[in-house]
């Protein structure tokens, strides 16, 4: 009977330390490396789902005709010639293919798409513009559509530009919003009121002190983007929240043996 209750109790510490100290998985731009897939394509962000981690993140634009568009670089390569996403009309970019045979995704079909997703959140991040009204209007117009199909609550949003941050922590107080810039410390980023800190591993690596600072903060603490078994293992030891990865089942893997 009392090796029973020791057993019970041995598996509540083991349990309840794994679950304070398991990190979660974001898959960098969806989960592209694999067949048929593509960075920020509709198929990346299902099958980000389909292997059940936290979040799938993905980058969004503002096409020169004011609509929003997912895609990472500030350029696209359409018939051979390079355009540049903000300044090229909605019409013209719906022509650009992705490496999978994907049309270059609109937001309002990236959400559409994402409803339907049962396991992961989705990770928009906001990528910096030209002009402050710009960026206004994209973070303005992706919000809305996200309140308007009721996907707030699995909803998160990121930038590197402190106008973005702001802007979204206005336009919806509830959501979580991260910083990824790196150049700001957590009692910075709780006076702006943010969720926490989105920095690359190496900031993380130089001032692991911010982890636990951010924690005391009530601050969450995510890291970009980790990819070799090194460099998961350093940031799965500086106990961080969420670690983005382009390798989501080699962090899974690794976290499984930890
Ligand atoms: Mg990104």
């Amino acid at each position: 009977m009392k090796r029973n209750a020791t057993t019970i109790l041995l598996f509540i510490l083991l349990f309840s330390t794994t679950a304070v100290n398991a990190q979660q998985i974001i898959a960098h731009r969806g989960y592209w490396k694999t067949d048929g897939s593509a960075q920020n394509s509709i198929t990346a962000l299902m099958k980000a789902d389909s292997i059940s981690v936290y979040g799938s993140e993905v980058d969004v634009w503002l096409s020169s005709d004011g609509v929003p568009v997912a895609n990472h670089d500030a350029t696209v390569m359409l018939n051979g010639v390079k355009i540049t996403v903000e300044e090229t009309p909605l019409s013209t970019l719906r022509q650009v293919k992705l490496s999978n045979g994907e049309t270059l995704p609109t937001v309002e079909e990236y959400l559409d798409a994402f409803a339907a997703c049962s396991h992961t959140r989705l990770i928009i991040e906001f990528k910096t513009h030209s002009q402050k009204e710009r960026e206004e209007e994209l973070a303005r117009k992706v919000i809305k559509m996200v309140h308007e199909r009721g996907l707030q609550e699995k909803v998160e949003y990121i930038a590197f530009g402190i106008h973005f941050v702001l802007q979204a922590r206005q336009l919806d107080p509830q959501a979580a919003v991260y910083y990824l810039n790196g150049d700001l410390s957590p009692g910075d980023l709780s006076v702006m009121g943010l969720a926490g800190f989105d920095y690359h591993h190496s900031v993380v690596a130089k001032k692991p002190e911010w982890v636990q600072a951010a924690h005391e903060l009530g601050q969450m603490v995510n890291v970009w983007t980790v990819n070799t078994p090194e460099d998961i293992r350093k940031m799965i030891g500086l106990k961080v929240d969420f670690i983005t990865t382009d390798e989501p089942l080699l962090v899974k893997e690794i976290l499984q043996q930890q």
